[in-house]
């Protein structure tokens, strides 16, 4: 069967500097992969790259079988691939359900609609008309969740989405991500916090300073080995 997606020789560059080595990982239809690794290990790298936010990349990315590595961001959206970015990017100035719409302006045809969204996250629906800049960290994280989910994706990529939230907050989004996944859509998620990243993931990749070191199943290694893998050593 071929994978949903598929990475493959991944290089990243930034000038001349290289964030990423070779890296090959691929996500099946309806898993959840998480990615964890330290600071700067190049895991928003990563998910950048499969969007086709990086100046220079070698290596393959292909999704369901074809591949992507020409398009623009605006086709590898309107394909199926959409980012919940680090730090939200949310239009302040713009009101919840404005925000909303832009995901599904820019998205995949699909059956995702916004009332699916008030769906996931009630209270978006109470405050649809506020200004985003007016919402709590937490709930902005859910403007920026359910603009990615109305672009209708076939693989959502979450970067951090638990950044400078409080652990209940965390837990209230975590929660939906395999409610997510149960509507056929796999799920790519890049966290530094280890114990709730393998929590939520079918499997996982370790980053370390731009190359794969360890991969499988959670239930597979140790706390210690996945600890060793992370920091290396
Ligand atoms: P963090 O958890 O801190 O976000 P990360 O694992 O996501 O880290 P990346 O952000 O992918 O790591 O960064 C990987 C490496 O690439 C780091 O050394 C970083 O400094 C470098 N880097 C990232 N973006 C750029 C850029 N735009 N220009 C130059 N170097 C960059």
């Amino acid at each position: 069967m071929t994978a949903l997606l598929e990475v493959d020789a991944l290089s990243v560059f930034y000038g001349k500097f290289r964030a990423l080595f070779d890296v090959s990982l691929t996500i099946a239809e309806g898993e959840i992969v998480s990615i964890i690794g330290a600071n700067g290990a190049g895991k928003s790298s990563l998910l950048k790259a499969i969007v086709g936010q990086v100046p220079r990349v070698e290596g393959e990315i292909r999704l369901s079988g074809r591949s992507m590595a020409d398009q623009t961001t605006a086709a590898r959206v309107a394909a199926g691939v959409a980012l919940v970015p680090e730090g939200r990017r949310l239009f302040p100035s713009l009101t919840v359900e404005e925000n909303l719409d832009i995901g599904w302006q820019t998205g995949r045809r699909g059956e995702i609609r916004r009332d699916d969204v008030y769906g996931y996250f009630p209270v978006l629906r109470e405050r649809r008309n506020q200004r985003a800049s007016q919402l709590s960290g937490g709930q902005q994280q859910m403007v920026a969740l359910g603009r990615a989910l109305l672009a209708n994706p076939r693989l959502l990529l979450c970067d951090e989405i638990s950044l400078g939230l409080a652990p209940v907050v965390i837990d209230g989004l975590y929660r939906m991500l395999p409610q997510i996944r149960d509507r056929g859509t796999a799920i790519l998620i890049v966290e530094q916090d280890i114990s709730r990243s393998l929590a939520v993931a079918d499997r996982f990749y370790c980053l370390l300073e731009g190359k794969v070191n360890l991969s499988g199943r959670p239930g597979e290694f140790s706390r210690e080995e996945v600890e060793r893998s992370y920091f290396g050593g």
